[in-house]
């Protein structure tokens, strides 16, 4: 089939970071465009991750600042907090986004189709509507879906996907998984003055992020009140006359019982259903879909972007595939990603945020080769709020080169605060380098160049 022949240079199937990105630079290098979206335009990460998860820490962290603000002088009267108005301001903000999204695909001239897409051959799609379209290259940015693992009374249960739409803010809630989604919305539960008890199969949690701040997360955390079940698997789950739930964990004679349960235990690219077999497409055990360096799958007209593919599930990540592949296939650019030094953060209360090697990953690579340097110290905000939390940073550095390897933090404003730490991080800067800048005092960052 001569290049004319096709509907389309590019057909994208997923509106989300990855594929709007992706749209938006492949018309730009004046592609004819199409993409599908079956949702909302935005993905996840603006219509029911990030950009609204955020939101709700920024409106429960208003429990502590109204808290603190007594002892700055100010006299504030009965607090109240009403879940309906913190809601519905939430779901605006994200109507204005899926609106500006779409303006932005509008204004790059790319077709919307809002409906389901299934890949239908190497160089076809076929939409809900039963049209069938063809195009020279197909990207695939479908991104993920939560995973209930099955047990009894699952449907009695939420994700992610539900949570930001509650009726009303629930008196108990039980959250499933230690990850970043169980530890962000215990935070908010917490701080809206929700009990909250998270439930996990390990007795792990946030896999990945340096021992020291999740054990200092754990301790926080407890404090402020929420309860932990480690080594607790589901058993079931069921639902009283009453209404409220009662979670059975497995080898614990008395249930749990709350009013909510988020499950949060992984994300799964959502490849099912989406015809990827009829063109070639292979995918992973986790049902990812399989690419090399270039994005590109078994096909070699159909590429995939972000958490489809199960590399790193970061919104920035996916938007940076999106770009590379755009660049690369319709503006002859040859781009390539470092995966390298990917700075994250979890936007738990307090927040933590890490770039480069853990302590252990470092000890893993370098043996006993490795410096560690560490500070532990009360920020000025948490002592005038008489609140005994402590921050802990930490660096982790190369002894033989004194190259830093990874910085890790928690503490008030640490992702912040982290993003402009990753830079060092990533540009290879020593330590020597950290002690040669002059702290900026006061502030929480100055620790950064102050542990000796
Ligand atoms: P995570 O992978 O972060 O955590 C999953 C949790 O569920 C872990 O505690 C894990 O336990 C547990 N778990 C996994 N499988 C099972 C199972 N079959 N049964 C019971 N428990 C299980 O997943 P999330 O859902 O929290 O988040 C998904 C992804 O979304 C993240 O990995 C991240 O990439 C992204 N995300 C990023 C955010 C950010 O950047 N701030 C915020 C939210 C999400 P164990 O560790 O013991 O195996």
């Amino acid at each position: 089939m001569a290049e004319q022949e096709y509907d389309y240079d590019l057909f994208v199937i997923g509106a989300g970071s990855g594929g709007v990105r992706a749209s938006r630079i492949a018309a730009s290098h004046g592609a004819r465009v199409a993409v599908a979206e079956e949702y909302r335009v935005g993905g996840t990460c603006v219509i029911r991750g990030c950009v609204p998860k955020k939101l709700l820490v920024y409106g429960s962290h208003f429990a502590e600042e109204l808290q603190d603000a007594a002892n700055y002088g100010w006299t504030v009267g009965d607090l109240k907090f009403d879940w309906p108005t913190l809601r519905d301001a939430v779901l605006k903000d994200v109507d204005r986004l899926n609106a500006a999204y779409t303006t932005t695909l509008e204004n790059n001239k790319v077709e919307r189709f809002l409906e389901r897409a299934e890949v239908t051959g190497p160089h076809s799609v076929r939409l809900a509507s039963g049209r069938e379209v063809t195009a020279k290259y197909i990207l695939v940015a479908v991104g993920a879906w939560p995973v209930t693992p099955s047990f009894e009374g699952a449907e009695h249960c939420i994700t992610s996907n539900e949570v930001f739409h509650l009726p009303e803010l629930p008196r108990r809630v039980v959250i499933s998984g230690a990850g970043y989604i169980a530890m962000e919305f215990a935070g908010i539960f917490n701080a809206l003055g929700c009990h909250v008890t998270v439930v996990n199969r390990s007795e792990t949690l946030l896999r990945g992020y340096d021992e020291s701040l999740r054990d200092r997360l754990l301790q926080i955390t407890m404090a402020r009140g929420i309860e932990y079940k480690f080594n607790s698997p589901f058993d079931k789950v069921v639902k009283r006359e009453d209404g409220c739930l009662e979670a059975h964990l497995a080898g614990k004679p008395d249930p749990l019982v709350c009013d909510l349960i988020l499950v949060a235990t992984g994300r799964k690219p959502k490849t099912p259903g989406l015809g990827l077999e009829t063109a070639g497409v292979e995918l992973g055990e986790n049902g990812e879909i399989k690419v090399d360096d270039t994005g590109k799958t078994t096909c070699d007209s159909i590429y995939a972007v972000g958490d489809v593919t199960d590399r790193v599930q970061l919104t920035p990540v996916a938007i940076r595939e999106g770009h590379a592949f755009a660049d690369r296939v319709f503006g002859g650019k040859e781009t390539t990603i470092s995966y390298d030094c990917i700075p994250s953060a979890v936007f738990s209360q307090p927040p933590l945020a890490g770039v480069g090697l853990t302590e252990s990953q470092a000890r893993n690579a370098f043996g006993s080769n490795i410096k560690v340097f560490s500070s532990d110290f009360r920020p000025m905000k948490n002592i005038f709020g008489h609140r005994p939390e402590r921050g802990l940073y930490k660096m982790i550095v190369d002894a033989g080169t004194d190259r830093v390897l990874g910085i890790h933090m928690i503490g008030p404003e640490a992702p912040e605060i982290l993003q402009a730490a990753a830079i060092a991080v990533k540009a290879g800067l020593t330590k020597a380098d950290f002690d040669a800048t002059v702290a900026l005092h006061p502030s929480m960052a100055e620790e950064l160049v102050l542990m000796r």
